[in-house]
């Protein structure tokens, strides 16, 4: 189910001169998970360190992993940095944790998840971080944003 509305579907045709650009994966499934994601939204546009060119509609996924919890809300984003990958995760757990994330054990419920699908052009494999992200190609929820902003 996509969902529509607020500042999800939005596109910035002016691009900056920052170095990457960065599809990050969001996803949440406590509380109201579509208002975080609006707060998300002005958050990023206020923060200078990045530039959030593109976001797309929200979709409504059922979890996987542990499934007794609620559906999540999933979008895109596309932003440009100039920050190094392990620099830009870093920044993206300190976003996480503002937005109240708590980490309780592995495909538990979460306010906010941050993940890094695409980093420019560059790949790295470590447990810490791993670009492209090792599952990006079997989401859904990813895979349908990403054709969005695409249209691949
Ligand atoms: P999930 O796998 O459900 O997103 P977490 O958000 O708790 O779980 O992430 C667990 C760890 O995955 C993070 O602490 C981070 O170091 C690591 N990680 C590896 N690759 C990536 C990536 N591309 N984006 C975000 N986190 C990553
Ligand atoms: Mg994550």
């Amino acid at each position: 189910m996509r969902i529509r509305g607020g500042s999800f579907g939005y596109t910035q045709s002016k691009k900056s001169n920052r170095r990457y650009e960065v599809v990050v994966g969001i996803g949440g499934n406590v509380g109201d998970v579509k208002r975080r994601f609006e707060h998300l939204f002005y958050f990023l546009k206020r923060d200078k360190r990045v530039e959030l060119l593109q976001t797309s509609s929200i979709l409504k996924n059922p979890p996987f992993g542990y499934l007794e919890q609620e559906d999540f809300l999933n979008a895109v984003m596309v932003l440009q940095t100039s920050m190094q990958p392990k620099s830009f995760l870093d920044f993206l757990h300190r976003v996480e944790k503002r937005f109240g994330r708590v980490r309780l054990f592995q495909d538990a419920p979460r306010t906010l998840d941050l993940d890094i699908i695409f980093f420019g052009n560059k790949k790295m494999k470590s447990e810490r971080l791993t670009i492209p992200h090792k599952s990006w190609f079997e989401r859904e929820s990813v895979i349908l944003p990403l054709t969005e902003l695409y249209r691949v």
